[in-house]
């Protein structure tokens, strides 16, 4: 199947996830940068051109514990800023502190599909405040993991729409987990309208069908380690096609530490290991795939999106 870039199906502008409804305005570089402050290490001289990390667990305990350690070898690594996703309401509340301590870190909050059972009315209610916290620039991550089935299916389906429904009224776009579930996740983003909040569909691993419902809704596509492992063709493959307004890249940490670390604790220090891989396989310099995944997620996360 043919993919679509994103954009053609925008009105207004040739870019990944603005085919939406007008939102407030969040948080902008310039802000990001002076709430860094004097005290703010420089970042390294780095090999590559400064990248983020779209999607790191810093919240999560196997990361927590040298924490300091981490963010050092990430500045080291040209890891300028870094979006830690929830995944249950602590760790949602956590990637919250997280982001008010540090100047290079930002939110997301939500309740993982793993965890959806525990997504009751109070969880929903403290979620709706904290995505109204100024560091918070998504709900995520959020979505339908059939492949473990750690809830039950009609719970996560519930968890799904709710947290979609709690993005539209937060005017925050969405962090996509998905995992075997490629239909009734179709249904519910379409049955949900949820092409109009923008968003990643995080460390994708669907094929090109899902890849082409994804762009044509305007949403980015996540690359992470598994990109670098030599068994993942049909991912290779695609990251080659995709458009680069589209893409994304992410560590996923504490998971999925890219090859030649498969197996180890992963950190944000080996992002440039999947840039180098995607670049590799899109036949261009690390510094392009950069520069366009770090202006992909800036549009999507950090600009304002109001007309
Ligand atoms: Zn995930
Ligand atoms: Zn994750």
């Amino acid at each position: 199947m043919k993919l679509i870039p994103c954009w053609i199906t925008t009105s207004a502008s040739p870019f990944c996830s603005w085919r939406l409804t007008p939102t407030q305005h969040r948080i902008t570089m310039k802000e990001v940068a002076s709430a860094a402050g004097p005290e703010t290490r420089p970042l390294a001289p780095a090999a590559h051109t400064p990248m983020i990390d779209s999607h790191v667990h810093l919240n999560h305990p196997r990361l927590e514990t040298d924490l300091e350690a981490v963010l050092s070898r990430a500045s080291s690594a040209g890891i300028e800023m870094m979006l830690v996703p929830g995944y249950d309401l602590p760790s949602s509340r956590q990637a919250v502190a997280l982001a008010e301590r540090y100047p290079q870190i930002l939110a997301a909050v939500g309740v993982h599909p793993h965890d959806a059972a525990t997504l009751d009315e109070k969880a929903l209610a403290e979620l709706r405040e904290l995505a109204a916290r100024p560091r918070v620039v998504a709900i995520g991550e959020i979505g339908l993991d059939f492949h473990r089935d750690l809830s039950p299916r009609q719970v996560q389906t519930e968890a799904f729409a709710l947290q979609i429904r709690l993005a539209r009224e937060a005017r925050l776009p969405i962090i996509i987990h998905q995992r075997e579930a490629d239909r009734p996740s179709r249904e519910l983003f379409q049955g949900e309208s949820a092409g109009e909040l923008g968003g990643v569909w995080h460390c994708f691993s669907g094929d090109e069908e899902l890849a082409d419902f994804a762009l044509a809704e305007g949403f980015c596509i996540g690359i992470a380690g598994p990109v670098t492992f030599q068994n993942a063709r049909g991912l290779a493959a695609l990251a080659a096609r995709l458009p680069a307004e589209s893409l994304l890249i992410e560590t996923d940490a504490p998971y999925l530490s890219p090859h030649p670390h498969r197996g180890q604790r992963n950190e944000p220090a080996r992002l440039p290991l999947i840039a180098e891989s995607l670049a590799a396989l899109r036949g261009g310099p690390v510094d392009a795939t950069v520069r366009a995944t770090t202006a992909n997620f800036r549009r999507l996360f950090l600009q304002s999106r109001a007309t």
